[in-house]
């Protein structure tokens, strides 16, 4: 009989969504008349801006005439789309339009990069973080993973290891704590990327959202990033673009690792990889995504993220007003909360759905340093938080939350 890939039995046997799922319907039995307010999934609440349904449909229509028609969209991405991106997003930053690979979500660039990588490296990963790399990193059979934590002690912001990795994952903004990365913390990783001849990995998917000073919205602020870092960026959270799927990998010509004993670059294995799996982006996809990199587009979209933000700002106050712990929210549109009374992440989980019958997500999802915690993704409206607020103040007793 054939033989399965024997990585998956290290995998988690139930998906975080489908027990949150299975949760919700039991409660909900319950309550069939109640208003279940779900905080729990980062994905977007607002519909797609005005500047960008109009491109796909003209997209659409060109595509329907002689003189319109596109097969195959170009693997690397239209050359209109990987210009303004360039321009817009990395003007003076010494990033070249060809540098740039336009992808269908930073979720599968960041797992099929492996395809680059010696079986025996080490590799680092945050925790907590996105679960997709290090999920992706065991299904793909790698053994040498080290965990990086990101603590309450040390404003969740991750150090630079003692240990010696290859290649290093970092999010900042970082889901799900919210919290983002200064130039002078980005630096350490980059000096220690230089010193050990590592690769840095950086999900830039909120980028969009950062508002602090003196964090960097792109890796390649940072002096000598462009020796050791790949960035991913998205439009999903910052155009709204989760159900339309365009992303995008910096790869700069100067990033250099080992092949065989030899310095090589690193982009023309990219563009291997690319060519051979990947098929590339449809092109009112990628007419949409230049639509709101454009003024009229970017101004709908930026007030779409401001929104979010706003409902961030709101959700944390409240919190605070009820004296919780919670951190995040400047830079990033999620809640990292202290669960109350040393409850576990899932306990706080069932205490907020029975009780308040709001959906978190249970902190434990994003790695073991996420114990203790839910997030909160405030992708929601200002109604939302409202009465989420309400529910906690009147329904719960402070001694409860204390
Ligand atoms: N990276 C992070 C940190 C995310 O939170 C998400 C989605 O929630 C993704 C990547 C996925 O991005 P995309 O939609 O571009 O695949």
């Amino acid at each position: 009989m054939a033989k399965l890939n024997p990585s998956f039995s290290k995998l988690k046997s139930e998906y975080l969504f489908s027990t949150i799922e299975r949760k919700l319907s039991d409660v909900k039995k319950n309550f069939t008349s109640t208003r279940f307010l779900n905080f729990s999934i980062g994905d977007i609440a607002l519909p797609l801006a005005p500047a960008i349904v109009k491109a796909l449909c003209d997209a659409a229509e060109e595509m329907g005439t002689k003189q319109g028609l596109q097969g195959y969209p170009p693997t690397f991405g239209y050359p209109f789309l990987r210009a303004a991106i360039a321009e817009q997003e990395y003007r003076g930053l010494c990033i070249e339009s060809d540098e740039i690979y336009i992808s269908d979500g930073i979720n599968s660039d960041a797992v099929n990069i492996l395809d680059l990588l010696h079986p025996a490296s080490q590799v680092g990963f945050l925790s907590p973080t996105y679960p997709a790399y290090l999920n992706s990193y065991l299904m793909s059979g790698r053994k040498k993973s080290l965990l990086i934590p990101c603590t309450e002690e040390q404003g969740f912001i991750p150090e630079p290891p003692k240990e010696h990795c290859d290649v290093l994952y970092l999010c900042t903004p970082n889901n799900p704590t919210g919290v983002a990365m200064t130039r002078s913390q980005l630096q350490a990783f980059v000096t220690y990327a230089l010193e050990h001849e590592a690769l840095l990995f950086i999900d830039s998917a909120y980028s969009c959202f950062v508002t602090s000073p003196d964090v960097p919205k792109s890796i390649y602020e940072i002096p000598g990033a462009h020796t050791c870092a790949i960035e991913w960026k998205s439009f999903s959270k910052s155009h709204g673009f989760t159900g339309l799927r365009c992303a995008y990998s910096v790869i700069p010509k100067t990033l250099k690792a080992r092949l065989q004993g030899k310095k090589v670059a690193i982009h023309p294995l990219w563009e291997k990889r690319q060519a051979i799996k990947f098929n590339g982006v449809a092109y009112p996809i990628q007419k949409a995504a230049y639509a709101g990199l454009m003024p009229e587009g970017r101004a709908q979209t930026e007030k779409q993220v401001r929104t979010y933000l706003s409902c961030a700002r709101q959700f944390k106050k409240g919190l605070l007003d009820l004296e919780q712990r919670c951190y995040g929210g400047v830079d990033a549109p999620y809640l990292w909360w202290k669960t109350p009374k040393e409850m576990s992440a899932w306990q706080f989980f069932d205490f907020l759905l029975e009780q308040c019958h709001l959906i978190a997500m249970p902190g434990i999802g994003f790695g073991p340093h996420g114990e203790g915690y839910v997030r909160l993704s405030t992708f929601s409206s200002e109604e939302e938080i409202s009465l989420a607020l309400d529910r906690l103040t009147t329904k719960v007793s402070p001694c409860i939350l204390l």
